[in-house]
């Protein structure tokens, strides 16, 4: 791999492709600037509907796009799928896995945030976290692979292999297993129906007194309704202590039969910057100021969920939401055009759009800044609103929106099969 050619524009380097990373690379698109982005996949994630892929209702590309697709048409931006290992902060230079070493006059640090097992013990190891694509596919396959099993094997329905456990009464927790309660109540007691419904169980674990703590007290009220309603067991004030193959054991003591864990638990922001040599905030977070940069280094900026970015309205650190990761690549991106078109630069203002999550099929809820709330379909029109603007192109929104209304119509989740490359 030959050594970085030399330019007379700055280069401008984003890590990652996620909301953040593209939401800069858009801003940048027309700056007299070489852009470099890297990530080491060669796709977008559109995380909010990872839930969607791993119960059957959408396929990988509804969820992963093309990342040199999105900077079609941006003639000064190239992307490259290599891992970044480390970054140089006083050389200006970012280290790849598989390219030589790049130097840089501005950084996007977009690396998002991964999962945390809070060193649960056999977590790492036996747990299904959905934080990527991968994961969700693998969480799918599994599924599928253990209603497979107890199809041939009624032994295994008592030895739990259908029961699934998520862990944490968050939106990831409460999304995941409501949409995986409608698959089991729904296409899978047609495909399987030598197997009792009865018999396969879905529990929400969560440490803390209630799910959705970050929803007023109607919201979560009515998340409890509705998973009940969905047949989802939820319980509170428990934390997972151990995960194995086929057990989860609780701090209470209790174990429960169970061959799928799924992790929606805990994030901490990508470990990438623990190498970096800065003081860290809360979740592994790069604290940043007004413009989104890093104190001591004017060129740096860290944004989306690997930064812990304060409104300035509520003087509160933002939630690691979509529509916060977007707004501020957009703003570090524009940002960085400004200065190097010798304008001057704003601090970032957080547009709320409100705290929101689907349960089921016409079951969402959402929290507007300042308390209001709304539940059911109208909830479920706002979510799809808010989403759609997150998604990166204007023909992602077209499939997408034919997409949901396929799935609302007939019910049905085609992506429910496996395919094994390694298999014919
Ligand atoms: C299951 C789930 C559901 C969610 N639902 C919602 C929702 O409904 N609404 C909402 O607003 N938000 C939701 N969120 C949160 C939202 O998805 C995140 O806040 C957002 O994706 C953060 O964007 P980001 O660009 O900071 O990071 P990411 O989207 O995580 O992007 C980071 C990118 O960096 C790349 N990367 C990481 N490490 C490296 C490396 N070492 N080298 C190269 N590349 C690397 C990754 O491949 C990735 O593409 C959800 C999150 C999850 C996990």
């Amino acid at each position: 791999m030959g050594r970085e050619t030399s330019t007379a524009r700055p280069r401008v380097v984003i890590l990652g492709g996620g909301f953040a990373g593209i939401g800069a690379a858009q801003k940048l698109k027309k700056a007299d600037a070489e852009v470099v982005l890297f990530d080491h996949h060669d796709y977008h994630t559109f995380q909010p509907l990872l839930y969607q892929l791993a119960t059957g209702l959408l396929e990988t590309t509804g969820v992963g796009h093309s990342l040199r697709d999105l900077v079609h048409g941006h003639d000064n931006t190239t992307v490259h799928k290599t891992a970044v290992t480390a970054v140089d902060l006083e050389a200006k230079s970012v280290q790849l896995e598989e390219m030589a070493p790049l130097s840089y006059d501005y950084l996007v640090l977009a690396l998002g945030a991964q999962v945390n097992f809070f060193g649960t013990d056999g977590a790492a190891e036996h747990a299904f976290p959905m934080y990527t694509l991968p994961d969700a596919l693998r969480l799918k396959e599994h599924v599928l692979d253990r209603w497979e099993a107890a199809d041939k094997d009624p032994t295994l329905i008592d030895d739990g292999a259908l029961n699934v456990v998520v862990v944490g009464g968050g939106p990831t927790g409460v999304e995941t297993a409501g949409a995986m309660a409608e698959l089991y109540r729904g296409e899978f007691t047609r495909d399987y129906p030598n197997v009792a419904q009865e018999s396969a169980h879905i529990v929400l674990v969560e440490a803390g007194p209630e799910v959705f703590a970050m929803f007023e007290p109607d919201i979560r009220e009515y998340t409890v309704k509705a998973l009940a309603k969905r047949t989802v067991e939820v319980k509170t004030g428990e934390i997972v202590s151990a995960v194995r193959p086929t057990r989860v054991t609780l701090k209470s003591g209790d174990e429960l039969k169970a061959h799928t864990l799924v992790w929606g638990a805990g994030l901490q922001g990508n470990r990438l910057v623990d190498s970096l040599g800065l003081k860290l905030e809360r979740g592994n977070r790069i604290g940043v100021g007004p413009e989104l940069t890093v104190t001591g280094y004017p060129e740096l900026y860290a944004v989306g969920d690997i930064a812990a970015i304060t409104d300035a309205k509520t003087e509160q650190v933002l939630p690691q939401l979509g529509s916060v990761a977007l707004q501020s690549g957009e703003h570090a991106g524009e940002t960085i055009a400004r200065r190097i078109a010798g304008k001057d630069v704003k601090p970032f203002k957080y547009k709320d759009k409100g705290t929101m999550a689907t349960i089921g099929r016409g079951a969402a809820v959402v929290q507007m800044l300042g308390g209001r709330t709304m539940k059911g379909k109208a909830a479920q029109a706002a979510w799809g609103t808010v989403h759609l603007a997150l998604l990166p192109t204007n023909e992602d929104r077209a499939k997408a929106i034919v997409n949901w209304a396929g799935a609302g119509l007939t019910h049905q989740r085609a992506g429910r099969i496996t395919v094994s490359a390694d298999r014919d």
